[in-house]
Formats: C-alpha cells, sequence, structure tokens
C-alpha cells in the first residue's frame, strides 16, 4: 500500500511531465502558425517528416499514459497493474511512473501474448 506522501511525490513527477509534453505540442502549433506555405512544404518534403510525426505520435500516447496515471491516483489504484491488478514494483514505478503494467504483464504485451486478465475476459466474451 502506498502512503499519501509517495503518492503526492508521484502526482508532481506525473504533472511535471504532463506539462513538459504539452510545451512540445505548444511549440509543433507556434512552427505552423509562423511558417510560410513554402515553408510547410519544405517540411512536408523533408525526409525526416516521417520521423517528427512518430514523434509526436510517441508524445500523445504518453499524455495518454501520464493522464491515465494521475486518475489512477484520484482513483486509489495507482500502483497496480492494470493487467493482474498486482501491485507494480516500486524500482519500475520509479523509474515509468506512467507505468500500467507489472514486468510480467508488460513482457507479455510485448510478446503479443494476452495477460492473464485479458485472457479470462475473453473466455467469458466468448461464454456470453
Ligand atoms: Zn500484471
Amino acid at each position: 500500500m502506498m502512503t499519501s506522501i509517495e503518492l503526492d511525490a508521484f502526482r508532481r513527477v506525473l504533472t511535471t511531465r504532463l506539462s513538459e509534453l504539452g510545451t512540445g505540442f505548444r511549440k509543433r502549433e507556434d512552427l505552423a502558425v509562423d511558417a510560410s506555405p513554402d515553408d510547410l512544404d519544405r517540411i512536408q518534403q523533408a525526409s525526416d517528416h516521417d520521423f517528427v510525426v512518430s514523434g509526436l505520435e510517441r508524445n500523445a500516447n504518453q499524455v495518454r499514459e501520464v493522464r491515465a496515471a494521475l486518475d489512477r491516483i484520484d482513483a486509489g489504484t495507482f500502483g497496480e497493474c492494470t493487467g493482474c491488478e498486482e501491485a507494480i514494483n516500486r524500482k519500475r514505478l520509479a523509474a515509468v511512473p506512467w507505468a500500467e503494467l507489472c514486468i510480467v504483464c508488460q513482457q507479455a504485451a510485448e510478446q503479443g501474448t494476452d495477460t492473464p486478465f485479458r485472457e479470462s475476459k475473453t473466455a467469458f466474451d466468448l461464454a456470453a
């Protein structure tokens, strides 16, 4: 069980991370507003365009993950794996405060196999 002091510390880290990610979005909007149509053409033709887009997608994914983690703090479920509901290793949370899954479920997800939670849900869906 996590203390309120620990939760406050994680909330601060997550809020800071969220504002950092938000700053990245504002910079991109400034670029679009300031650039002339010719500049935009050049940007779109640039070979690193795909890289920029995938970076923005990663950014958007992380905004979603950080917001979800803040929601879990409010809901009192922060630090629990959303897959198996076991406590996530504290070192893992310190390194990745927005982690949704414990290391076991994360590895299962990366290997493309379902978490126990999703397997049981699928079984339920099949039975329904
Ligand atoms: Zn898990």
